[in-house]
């Protein structure tokens, strides 16, 4: 049935795609072995490592996020390869899961779903492992289920400190392009990510970045890998190509998508999500609700995941607002399923709609007759009429 206004879809991926984007894509489809279309691969390709920070190879396959998640495992590991995972919460479990199918021994270390992975707890397993056996270190950048960062660089430099030779690979699916990730100062060896957070596309692309050492790895790797292979990719993409038909139209979104980051400026990008997140949780605790992710220092500026106070459903909540102000807001995932639910505040997100999706919630939150305290949406306002708009702030610092 029609409904008058914006649909607000603010769950943390897919994300909106603006419109700019869906304009770019809405043009014939060309031919992907003709001469017109190397500029568009190289560029794309280019471009990516742009916002991957890399100087290394960048690969891109027409698949979900999770297409990549496998391509990092099949071209690096062999079958039987013990692998070191963190259990950040839902994402992690499945990359686990996958890692498992492979035919590969993932080693998982527990947690409460409240925080990102603890640097010293991955330190403390890698020195215990005396003889090298564990080739990978697998963590979740930004763990989509909670809302909690892991600090990539930390882990790297645990890893360094205990002298294992471990690869790193990090999914940055929900946090690329929307809070900082830098491939090759943190010495990640091996990237995933996804076009459907913030890179602002609707789902289909996923890449990789691969670091020389990762690169290197892959040559002696024997799981099976075919539609994955990154050998395949290199020579077609060095000429700005791809062994099989790429996502063409995604293609010309991602690269408008990618000259809209530089337009804006990444650092401005980063402190826009920074605000929102911020005014985020200042809603939150004046509702008097809990913040699912306990560690401050690993909040996420991409979504903020909201427990339920014991006795209301999350569900039922979030049902209560799609019904009355046609806004999707995020689900809790199979252990914190009906407990919690998620604030999408990334990609193409301003303040406006911030504080749209916050009205959304409080009124939500009084007509499914959750208890809370009113106010939150109106601190939400304080903070942000009251704290400098990033692009002003970067600016002043220049
Ligand atoms: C969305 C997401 C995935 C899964 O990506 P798909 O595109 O659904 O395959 C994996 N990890 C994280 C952290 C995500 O946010």
């Amino acid at each position: 049935m029609y409904k008058s206004g914006r649909h607000f879809l603010q769950i943390p991926g897919p994300s909106n795609v603006p419109d700019r984007v869906l304009r770019a894509m809405d043009f014939p489809t060309m031919d992907h072995r003709g001469p017109d279309f190397a500029d568009i691969g190289k560029k794309a390709l280019e471009g990516m490592k742009s916002i991957f920070k890399t100087e290394q190879d960048v690969v891109i396959f027409p698949s979900s996020g999770t297409g990549a998640w496998e391509a990092a495992l099949v071209n690096t590991l062999s079958a039987g390869d013990r692998v070191l995972m963190y259990e950040t919460g839902h994402f992690a479990t499945l990359w686990q899961a996958l890692a498992k199918r492979l035919g590969l021994q993932p080693e998982f270390i527990p947690s409460d779903w409240r925080s990102g992975a603890d640097p010293e707890k991955i330190e403390a397993y890698l020195r215990a492992d005396k003889n090298h056996e564990i080739k990978a270190v697998c963590v979740v950048h930004n763990e989509t289920s909670t809302g909690s960062v892991t600090q990539v660089k930390e882990v790297r430099d645990a890893i360094d400190s205990a002298g294992h030779p471990a690869l790193l690979m990090v999914d940055s699916i929900s946090g690329l392009a929307s809070i900082d990730f830098q491939f090759d100062a943190w010495g990640v060896d091996v990237a995933v990510s996804g076009s459907q957070k913030g890179l602002m596309l609707p789902p289909g692309l996923s890449f990789n970045a691969i670091s020389a050492k990762a690169r290197a790895a892959s040559a002696k790797a024997t799981l099976p890998k075919s539609y994955w292979a990154w050998d395949e990719m290199k020579g077609p993409n060095e000429k700005g190509y791809f062994p099989y038909t790429p996502a063409t139209n995604l293609l010309y979104g991602l690269n408008v998508a990618i000259d809209m980051l530089h337009e804006e400026g990444l650092d401005a990008v980063f402190a826009r999500h920074a605000r929102h997140g911020e005014a985020t949780r200042q809603a939150v605790r004046t509702w008097g609700l809990d913040i699912l992710c306990s560690d401050p220092r690993h909040y996420s500026n991409v979504l903020t995941t909201v427990v339920m106070p014991t006795g209301s459903s999350a569900d039922a909540f979030r049902k209560t607002t799609l019904d009355n102000f046609d806004m999707s807001l995020g689900s809790g995932l199979s252990k914190v399923a009906d407990r919690v639910f998620r604030i999408g505040h990334l990609g193409h997100f301003n303040d406006l709609m911030l504080m749209a999706t916050l009205s959304g919630v409080e009124m939500g939150l009084k007509l499914a007759s959750v208890p809370h305290n009113r106010g939150g949406a109106q601190a939400a306002m304080d903070y942000l009429t009251n704290s400098e708009r990033p692009t002003e702030a970067i600016a002043a610092a220049q």
